[in-house]
């Protein structure tokens, strides 16, 4: 939510014009996004994961700060379910509806009403989740068709619901109650990762599959829920507010490569001049590029042809509040997005003027990540990116060097994790990426808590070499699209 505090110059950043050729933009400005690459995707290379989940903050009722930023998140979440176009019609709709529900006296006033609206909006995205869900639980009955013990057949017929021609409002209903059921401790329970090392083809990934999809379809109960339970805490936010889509930016165009853009060269680059660790650095690197073809990796991604950086949305409007002087509500700087930011947003809120919170974050880096599009003519807007990149910068070689040093994640390049991998498997990681909101790593679930699933590891560093899938209806790259428009609630 914002409030318009002061009129600054037209968004620099947004430009909805065809990319420029990169001949096209001043050397300075090739070597900053050179530059900047150059550790990105080494990082890409050396492992997708760079951490586990920033912790989603627990709720705190008390708090009205904290109670409006669920309220947005889930706001963003209920938004993102569906057709880019569809979605500040369906905003403006659902905001007066919300606005009426607010002023009501009765507790638990339009829950179910507001609970189908969102879960029609979102028809398209739970048909996939069902699917999925359907899919896993056909896996398991073919691999306990011999040796089903009492347990997997009590199970199995829990699991039936889900297959079941009910409507959807139904199964995600279902999914919601049974939150805290034996059945899903159960899940809980079959889904935790053995001592030893194993396949991506064992069980625990299975049902831990499973149990991730239930939780998303209980998510269509849960978040409308929360938009319900807050609005009348809020209700002042409902008095005067608009809903506007923002000009998709274009990011800055993908980066050259040359013969300068080698392995040593990079890791030359990523160290100060003549520093006197460049020989071990040197060292580790080779072990590591000899074990792990991590050159390989290099010229795979610059050679990608689908390699186009995008703006993440969150970015966007994050740019958009900056360029345009909007002030928060309650001067909270805080922007809600449907999903954690990856690797790259959350280094770029870190570093940006406008000083955000930090979003909660995946830790996942994608190489396709983009900063916006400048006008480079404009030297202190060339400053600004310039200063936000290179602390970006600084942060991604201290992950690289360290993990080059230590010669960490070898084992994750070993052969037989490749092979391990179905195409199905990764498939399904790429559409089960598209589907989280949250894939957290929470160690224990709580059911009432919006801290979701643990999704199963399933080596990232496995489809490194890969290219993203470029899947239009996929957020392999990443982040929340936004191509098209997006949307801002401003009061
Ligand atoms: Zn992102």
């Amino acid at each position: 939510m914002s409030r318009s505090k002061r009129a600054r110059s037209a968004p620099k950043g947004a430009v909805s014009s065809p990319p420029r050729p990169v001949d096209d933009f001043p050397p300075k400005y090739k070597k900053l996004i050179n530059r900047f690459y150059e550790p990105l995707i080494l990082l890409r290379v050396l492992g997708q994961t760079r951490g586990g989940h920033s912790t989603v903050q627990e709720h705190d009722t008390r708090s009205l700060q904290c109670t409006r930023r669920r309220f947005l998140a889930c706001l963003a979440y209920v938004a993102s379910n569906a057709k880019r176009k569809k979605i500040s019609e369906f905003l403006a709709k659902l905001l007066e509806r919300l606005r009426v529900i607010a002023t009501s006296t009765a507790d638990g006033d339009g829950e179910d009403e507001i609970a189908t609206k969102c879960i029609d909006f979102a028809t398209p995205r739970i048909k996939k989740e069902v699917g999925l869900l359907r899919s896993r639980i056909a896996q398991y009955h073919k691999r306990s068709a011999a040796r089903a013990t009492e347990q997997d057949m009590m199970l199995l017929g829990w699991l039936g619901y889900f297959q079941n021609p009910e409507a959807l409002v139904s199964i995600c209903q279902f999914a919601y109650d049974e939150r805290r059921s034996t059945w899903m401790k159960e899940l809980e329970q079959r889904s935790r990762s053995p001592r030893y090392k194993s396949s991506d083809d064992a069980s625990h990934v299975m049902f831990n599959y499973i149990r991730h999809y239930v939780g998303r379809l209980a998510d269509h109960i849960r978040k409308p829920k929360h938009l319900i339970q807050h609005c009348q805490q809020l209700i002042f936010l409902f008095d005067n507010w608009t809903v506007k889509g923002v000009e998709a930016m274009q990011a800055t165009p993908r980066p050259e490569h040359s013969p300068q853009t080698s392995l040593p060269n990079i890791l030359k680059r990523m160290l100060p001049k003549d520093d006197p660790k460049l020989p071990e650095y040197e060292g580790a690197l080779t072990v590591m590029d000899r074990g792990h073809h991590i050159s390989d990796g290099l010229r795979e991604y610059w050679s990608d042809p689908t390699f186009q950086p995008k703006v993440h949305a969150e970015i966007q409007i994050l740019e958009q509040f900056y360029n345009n002087g909007l002030a928060f509500e309650d001067n909270d700087p805080y922007i809600a997005c449907s999903k954690p930011a990856c690797f790259c947003c959350h280094l770029y809120f870190r570093h940006h003027p406008l000083k955000c919170v930090e979003a909660d974050s995946h830790q996942k880096v994608y190489h396709n990540w983009g900063p916006p599009m400048i006008n480079t003519k404009d030297e202190k807007e060339f400053m600004r990116q310039r200063d936000i990149l290179n602390e970006m910068v600084k942060d991604i070689r201290n992950d690289a060097l360290n993990q080059i040093i230590q010669r960490r994640g070898s084992l994750a390049w070993h052969a037989d994790s490749v092979t391990g991998i179905t195409e199905s498997v990764l498939a399904e990681r790429e559409q089960a990426d598209e589907l989280d909101s949250v894939d957290g790593s929470a160690p224990s679930y709580n059911p009432d808590s919006d801290e979701l699933f643990d999704m199963p590891e399933i080596d990232s560093e496995a489809v490194s070499f890969c290219s993203d899938a470029d899947d239009p209806e996929s957020d392999s790259d990443g982040g929340v699209a936004l191509d098209i428009t997006e949307l801002s609630v401003s009061q």
